[in-house]
């Protein structure tokens, strides 16, 4: 077995302990170990003599600002004693060096006594804190030195140069980490430890890449910050070549499988267009005729429509489902929830009048042929039978659940040809070959959102899809007002509110998540979320929406007509309160950020968005398209409490563009692809995140993967790029 597959347990220093704090960051092997690497890096690289401290000393206005030093001496002195009034053990130090003598201070370790006694040769390293007659380090790093550590230069791991931090877990420090990872890298000189390096030597050569041995060394222990530079840029150019690789294979694979070719009826949608009441947009146009051209061919499509909210893509993906059923076969088309799945239902049904086609809709609970309730049995018989050329169902219909037996079993249909989704970045090729029985032929897929999605993730995260984006919004639309409203505007804002509904207008009010009590302390990733499960996440939900709802109704607008959603209520209620809300019979309704947000109601003319610096720039274009979709001058109102200098450079993006695209670009560009819609949503390594805004590197490593697929689709000559492209496959999971 070669080292880097070596499990942990033959490392000497890790106890069974430690590997079980260790499997908690999902480490079991060297490699991995090898792998975890610092997200940042402590600067002690300031030794200085104890005297520069002192006032008057060079460093001495640079230590009370705050800036850390290090220092090397023997220790005079060191004690215990508990703080006073506190329940808190200090302890104290005192340390001299030739120029003279500073004390530190650390609080509840009073172990160390013993582990640094007096008259023990140490470094520390950290901040200077108190007042000018009494300065002491505050808990600084420490590290024991050899006795002749004058003489020889000491080699130090915790409190000298550029110390690198790990991403924790309980029980598990970054000095713990140090400490193990130090002495594998110094090992891996050996032969028998050689590493293997995946990326391909003339790829390594051509962007003059450090060796895997050296990166690793630099990006653990680097004697400057643009070393570690240098080493994270091979690591991050390594992550997307395998995730450029990842999905030009994933492309490969498809193409190879086979599609039902549905020629283009011309006259047909000649006449379709004809019959509608607008006039298609250019962009429209283009995008339908992509679509059509990919459902001739015999290999199936793949392909994202991406378009703002009201760009009109239910029309584009309609004319493909009218095309195929014109030809004899059927189209199912998923959307995300129940409402919007009846709202297309609808859409479909009205814009294919003239035409003679059998739509149904399915959904948990009703059935619908041909705008008349039927039977559930009855309908899957009538798909099974291809009696029904478009099936509209939620995304559930895949595992359609009986309810009767609560049995799952795909939908089946007898000649299915076209999926379309709704509101969905992406559906595995798995998912597609479980909603179609034929295994010889598998059917074309459309996926459509609303979610911009910015250059480098189209080449990387969605590099499988084809794309075509309607990047124009059917003329006559009027451009929303949108304003950034602080803590003092909020009355007048409410005031304005009252005014809209007074004309006869509408207003939704979207709340943020409330934020979860604590954060789990040192464990979790910086920036990362904390671990909740869903269900705590929706409970937080509902309870911020019940909290604005209150107010609302009580305090603000007692008044008004004022409804509530959020995702713990019955779909039947839910249903009924979005009803009341179409119908007038509400005159705001207070929703939640994540659900039936999709639904028209083209009298609403506000939209108000409590905390909205919460919110990704993506997802708050999102909820701005809710309104605006009828003659009315629509306003989108954005409440913050934070109002700071990144909030509102997010916010001000929002406030001078309504181009989706841009802004996703912008929100790219300030967040990073982390928070890109709110969450962490791939499983992607860190690295391939962090890097996925360097557009240079996404094309280049792109381009690299593509040559070498073109000469080794199999990657034959390629042995370790093959082992390490599984292990990431496993990794990450896109969908
Ligand atoms: P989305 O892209 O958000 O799914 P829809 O397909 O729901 O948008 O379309 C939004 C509204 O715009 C619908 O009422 C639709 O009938 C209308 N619409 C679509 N295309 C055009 C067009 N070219 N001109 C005018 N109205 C259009
Ligand atoms: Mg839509």
């Amino acid at each position: 077995m070669d080292f880097i597959s070596t499990s942990v347990e033959n490392i000497p220093r890790i106890g069974p302990q430690y590997q079980k704090r260790l499997k908690r960051l999902g480490i079991k092997t060297v490699g991995q170990l090898l792998f975890h690497f610092p997200h940042r890096y402590e600067d002690f690289s300031n030794l200085v003599k104890i005297a520069d401290l002192h006032e008057g000393g060079p460093a001495f206005i640079e230590a009370m600002a705050g800036k850390p030093f290090c220092i090397q001496g023997q220790i005079t002195d060191i004690r215990v004693f508990r703080a006073f009034r506190k329940r808190m053990m200090l302890t104290q130090a005192e340390i001299a060096d030739e120029t003279g003598k500073i004390k530190a201070l650390w609080f509840n370790q009073p172990y160390l006594v013993n582990t640094l006694k007096k008259g023990t040769f140490v470094c520390l390293a950290g901040k200077i804190r108190g007042k000018k007659s009494s300065k002491y380090l505050s808990s600084p790093a420490y590290e024991k030195l050899p006795e002749n550590f004058k003489e020889e230069k000491a080699d130090l791991t915790h409190t000298a140069g550029l110390i690198p931090v790990y991403p924790e877990t309980e029980g598990l420090s970054s000095k713990w980490l140090r400490f193990i990872i130090k002495p594998i890298l110094a090992s891996l000189i050996r032969p028998e430890n050689e590493l293997p390096d995946s990326l391909p030597k003339k790829i390594s050569e051509k962007y003059e890449f450090l060796s895997i041995k050296d990166a690793l060394w630099k990006i653990h222990f680097p004697d400057s910050l643009k070393e570690a530079e240098e080493a994270r840029k091979k690591f991050s150019f390594e992550e997307l070549f395998n995730l450029s690789l990842f999905v030009l294979k994933e492309r490969l694979k498809l193409a190879k499988e086979n599609a039902r070719d549905i020629p283009i009826n011309v006259g047909l949608i000649k006449k379709f267009t004809e019959n509608l009441p607008f006039k298609l947009t250019d962009a429209q146009r283009k995008c339908a005729w992509q679509i059509l051209k990919d459902l001739e061919k015999s290999r199936p499509m793949n392909r994202l429509l991406e378009g703002d909210v009201g760009s009109g893509k239910t029309v584009v993906s309609a004319i493909a489902a009218l095309n195929v059923a014109q030809s004899g076969y059927q189209t199912a088309f998923l959307a995300p929830t129940e409402i919007l799945a009846k709202q297309h239902f609808k859409t479909i049904n009205e814009v294919l009048k003239n035409f003679d086609l059998k739509v149904a809709l399915i959904t948990g609970k009703e059935s619908y042929f041909e705008e008349e309730k039927i039977e559930r049995k009855k309908l899957l018989e009538k798909i099974r039978k291809n009696e029904a050329d478009i099936i509209i169902g939620t995304h559930a219909i895949i595992q359609d659940t009986d309810p009767s037996t609560a049995k799952k079993t795909p939908l089946q249909f007898s000649k299915l040809a076209l999926v379309v989704i709704d509101e969905q970045h992406r559906f595995g090729t798995e998912q597609r070959a479980k909603l179609c029985r034929q295994k010889d032929f598998i059917p074309h897929l459309l996926s459509m959102t609303a979610t911009p999605i910015p250059r480098t993730l189209s080449l990387t995260v969605y590099g499988d899809l084809d794309l075509s984006v309607i990047d124009e919004m059917p003329k006559g639309r009027k451009k929303i007002i949108t304003k950034i409203i602080q803590p003092h505007e909020k009355e007048s804002a409410y005031e304005f509110i009252r005014e809209q509904i007074k004309e006869g207008r509408q207003a939704f009010v979207i709340c943020p998540r409330i934020e979860p009590p604590s954060a789990p302390q040192g464990g979790a990733m910086e920036g990362q979320a904390p671990l909740l499960d869903e269900r705590s996440l929706s409970w937080m939900d509902v309870k911020a929406v019940k909290q604005e709802y209150e107010k609302l109704s009580k305090k603000i607008f007692p008044d008004l007509r004022i409804g509530m959603l959020h995702g713990k209520m019955k779909s039947k209620e839910k249903e009924n309160v979005m009803w009341e809300f179409k119908e007038k019979v509400l005159d705001i309704l207070v929703s939640t950020s994540v659900i039936e947000v999709g639904v028209d109601v083209p009298n609403a003319s506000v939209m108000m968005i409590e905390g909205s610096e919460k919110f990704g720039l993506a997802q708050l274009h999102q909820f701005r398209g809710r309104v605006g979709r009828a003659e009315w001058q629509s306003y989108c109102f954005l409440f913050t409490n934070e109002p700071g200098f990144v909030t509102n450079r997010r916010l001000k993006a929002l406030v001078s563009c309504d181009n989706g695209f841009e802004l996703a670009e912008k929100d790219l560009q300030i967040r990073g692809p982390g928070d890109f819609t709110g969450q962490r949503q791939w499983g992607l390594p860190d690295l391939a995140m962090a890097s996925l805004s360097d557009t240079v590197m996404v094309s280049e490593a792109r381009n690299e993967a593509k040559e070498i697929l073109s000469q080794d689709p199999q990657l034959k000559k390629y042995p370790a790029l093959r082992e390490r492209l599984q292990e990431f496959t496993k990794r990450i999971h896109l969908e």
